[in-house]
């Protein structure tokens, strides 16, 4: 009756607890129940927590930076290492460079999205807004289940001005699709890499400078304003400042169609892990940088008050060498090193240890925080939990075993881990997607190519009422009908 029935488990969803087996047919949840018999095959889950897999809503795989860097790890190598994190799918990026037309980024993107063992998806990242795109391309992009857009606000070859946001927000929120934004403030940024430039401070403990608190929190502003004005949803990708996460909160108790994430680096690190001895330090530079311990807090405050859906990784493998820090070379100044880190592998059992373990969150909000939120917000809907009917992608934890972070457990293609010794306590053992076993023990069981890709359905914005401005309100602006 059951191709496998995973019995005598805890199973933990995002709202309950329960001691019950889970019976898969056909790669999706097709009974669960206190006792199932059979089963082809059948997995002891006692002492364990039964979870949905995690989806990792954040990551860089097989992407070209701005600046030409190819990420270290591709659909293999990072699915692989998401797999061994506890992951049973995720949202890489399929980026848009300057001139580029958005079909041909997709199709790059999936004859590279081929190799993943876990199922995907991607966000897509405009860099070029000209009318084709808008009116043309975009839209096709969301007929086909892509149904986020992210865009820069910072980067000279990235961002898109405040026009180019606007244009996006409102093609976006007539698709039923959601923006993602990274907010930097672009000049903020530029003018401290010019007073470090002229006084000759490029190592790269300086990156954590030249990104102020202050360029987050006045473009996290801007870009609520911005999506308020066209009232359009949006996402606020890795918010890594206690004044960027009030501003969120603030603008979700005011309705605001509002999203957000934060990171584990951001919850670990300080600016004083790139004050490290040569160039160590460029390890452990992403933008925004990681910031200070009163930020930490701060953040954790806010993942507990709910101003984050979801605690996502970022993970933007660059290796500690020519092909990715240092490209420019291994002295290079730091505007000219790579920017990112991984821990794709490393973000659930972080987030375990750090906030289940240490009593800063629930279990089910755990699951909420890793999985849950991201299939709800991202429109993954057969995925994130595990009821009936719902893929069969599951997580069995061991909650009690204590490991130190070592970059062998990373399976990825980096040469450190930001997070290595760190001694966590949480295990992913067992890790299925759609009902196959892709983890075991330790060993990998996938097929490469294994993964699908997930058509997403379009943003649910029920319970977040938005924003009506008057100049866009015809029974305030002299009936002039403009508001998208
Ligand atoms: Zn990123």
């Amino acid at each position: 009756m059951f191709d496998t029935v995973i019995h005598s488990g805890t199973v933990v969803t995002a709202t309950d607890s329960f001691k019950g087996d889970i019976g898969i047919r056909d790669g999706r949840i097709a009974a669960i129940a206190e006792t199932l018999p059979g089963g082809d095959r059948r997995i002891d889950a006692g002492g364990r927590l039964v979870l949905p897999g995690g989806i990792e809503a954040h990551a860089h795989i097989a992407q070209e930076s701005s600046a030409g860097v190819m990420t270290a790890d591709d659909y293999y190598s990072g699915s692989v290492s998401a797999a061994f994190g506890g992951n049973s799918s995720f949202i890489p990026f399929a980026g848009q460079h300057r001139g580029q037309s958005v079909d041909d980024v997709l199709a790059t993107y999936d004859a590279r999205a081929k190799r993943s063992v876990i199922d995907y998806s991607y966000h897509l990242i405009i860099s070029d807004p000209t009318e084709k795109v808008l009116t043309d391309e975009l839209p096709r992009a969301f007929e086909r289940g892509i149904t986020s857009f992210k865009v820069f606000m910072t980067y000279d070859l990235m961002n898109l001005g405040d026009g180019g946001m606007l244009d996006i927000l409102t093609v976006a929120k007539e698709h039923g699709a959601i923006t993602m934004v990274h907010a930097e403030n672009n000049e903020m940024v530029k003018w401290m890499n010019r007073r470090l430039a002229a006084k000759g401070l490029t190592a790269p403990k300086y990156h954590a400078i030249s990104r102020p608190e202050l360029a987050e929190e006045e473009a996290i502003n801007r870009a609520i304003s911005l999506a308020k004005l066209v009232d359009a949803p949006l996402f606020i990708v890795h918010v890594s400042t206690a004044g960027g996460a009030a501003l969120v909160q603030r603008a979700k108790l005011d309705g605001a169609k509002l999203f957000a994430e934060t990171c584990p680096q951001y919850l670990a690190l300080t600016r004083h892990d790139l004050d490290r001895p040569g160039m160590e330090g460029a390890k452990f530079m992403c933008s925004p940088p990681v910031r200070d311990e009163a930020t930490q807090d701060a953040l954790w405050r806010h993942i507990q008050a709910g101003t984050f859906e979801s605690v996502s990784s970022d993970h933007a493998p660059y290796r500690f060498d020519e092909t990715g820090k240092f490209t420019a070379g291994t002295d290079a100044p730091y505007p000219k090193i790579a920017n990112g880190m991984p821990g794709i592998a490393a973000r659930l059992p972080y987030l375990f240890s750090e906030g289940v373990m240490k009593g800063r969150i629930t279990l089910q909000h755990f699951v909420a925080l890793s999985s849950t939120n991201a299939a709800k917000t991202f429109g993954m809907t057969t995925k994130g939990s595990i009821a009936p009917g719902m893929d069969a992608d599951i997580v069995i934890w061991n909650p009690e075993a204590t490991r130190t972070v070592t970059l062998a457990d990373q399976h990825d293609n980096i040469d450190y881990s930001p997070f290595e010794g760190m001694v966590l306590t949480g295990v992913p053992e067992v890790v299925l997607n759609r009902g196959q076993v892709i983890v075991e023990h330790g060993e990998l069981r996938a097929a490469e190519g294994q993964g699908r890709f997930v058509a997403r359905a379009r943003v649910d914005l029920t319970g977040k009422p938005g924003y009506r401005a008057k100049e866009l309100d015809p029974a305030q602006n002299f009936g002039a009908e403009i508001a998208p």
